[in-house]
């Protein structure tokens, strides 16, 4: 059976960041399930569709020619052949990906996906869902948390390095806006799962993170190195 690390958080916990740099440590093929609800939100809002039009979205569905391909060890999210990796990490797409991802028939579709991709591959998967949902069996599981002021703070500077104009309080909000989303839809919610263990990376930098994690890792998986 192939290695399944799922990591689940709320949003700006760090799960992508520090997944990603652990995925190259141990050899482990990063996939970002987020990327996938914000694929779709940025295919519905160039449709001219609100993402919280349930009937609206779920009828262009089955038109979202979505790709995931690794390209150098990196995730990239295709729609038809337009790379959209950047293109989806806009704040309007975050909004409307917390929107479509509360659709039942949304989430359907790309777990599909989500759990090919771990069958074929040693993975490491953030989301939301992926321990109590998407991969109930997965080899380890992770719940990566901070404080809501941190991860809102974390994310302001992320966006305004990359040039998007934004306020921290409009950060904040549209954090808490997520928030509630992820933890109050009806169809597998935000939530630790049981088995999983609880990593808080409010104190830690990013290496400190990293290191944790790979003893977490490494402690349920003899196989990586
Ligand atoms: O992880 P990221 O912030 O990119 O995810 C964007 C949005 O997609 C989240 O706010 C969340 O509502 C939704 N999402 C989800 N389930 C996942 C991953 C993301 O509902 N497994």
């Amino acid at each position: 059976m192939s290695i399944q690390v799922a990591v689940d958080g709320p949003a700006g916990a760090g799960k992508s960041t520090i997944s990603k740099m652990v995925a190259k440590e141990l050899n482990l093929v990063y996939i970002d399930t987020g990327a996938m609800y914000r694929t779709v939100a940025l295919y519905a809002i160039r449709q001219g569709i609100d993402c919280t039009d349930v009937k609206a979205v779920e009828a262009i569905l089955d038109d979202i020619e979505m790709d995931i391909r690794l390209e150098d060890g990196n995730q990239k999210v295709y729609l038809g052949d337009e790379d959209v990796s950047e293109a989806i990490r806009t704040p309007e797409v975050s909004v409307g990906a917390s929107n479509v991802g509360v659709i039942p028939a949304v989430r359907i579709k790309l777990v599909e996906l989500q759990r090919q991709l771990a069958g074929r591959y040693d993975v490491i998967m953030d989301g939301r869902d992926i321990g109590t949902y998407v991969l109930p069996n997965a080899t380890v599981k992770i719940y990566l948390t901070a404080s809501v002021e941190i991860r809102a703070q974390r994310r302001y500077k992320e966006l305004i390095e990359k040039g998007t104009e934004t306020t921290y309080e409009e950060v904040l909000e549209d954090m808490k806006f997520r928030d509630h989303n992820d933890a109050n839809r009806e169809f597998a919610p935000l939530r630790q799962a049981e088995d999983a263990v609880l990593a808080d990376t409010g104190n830690l930098n990013i290496e400190e993170s990293v290191e944790l994690f790979k003893k977490i890792i490494q402690s349920k998986v003899k196989k990586v190195k």
